[in-house]
């Protein structure tokens, strides 16, 4: 995306205009993808990132996804929560962060049962 930027404004800061830009042969897939291939890559060349995958296609750009931000502490996490994963710091397999639940209803029953063996407060 940086690098795409870059070039388009590259292209037009050397002399040529949106739509002489948008009449190269790279871009033909994004003619095909819109009927304004020109203003989309004055727009992108001005930092808008494109969302539709029909433009990103045309463009060789990865498709955008929605994701879903974690609902304890709001970010996005690569692994599931409380997943358990190497950290090289501490060279050992480690828990990313201790499993919290809504209430006892959200949580798994084997999970439940060992809490309560074990007096964990929640
Ligand atoms: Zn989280």
């Amino acid at each position: 995306m940086p690098e795409l930027r870059r070039l388009l404004n590259a292209l037009h800061d050397g002399g040529l205009s949106w739509r002489a830009i948008a009449a190269l042969p790279e871009f033909e897939p994004l003619r095909a993808a819109t009927p304004a291939a020109h203003v989309t890559l004055q727009r992108i060349a001005r930092g808008h990132v494109p969302r539709a995958d029909a433009i990103r296609d045309a463009l060789g750009l990865p498709r955008l996804v929605m994701v879903q931000a974690c609902p304890e502490c709001g970010s996005v996490h690569l692994h599931a929560h409380g997943e358990r994963v190497y950290d090289p710091s501490a060279q050992r397999v480690v828990r990313r962060r201790p499993r919290r639940y809504r209430d006892l209803f959200s949580m798994p029953v084997g999970e439940l049962r060992w809490m309560v063996e074990n007096r964990v407060e929640m």
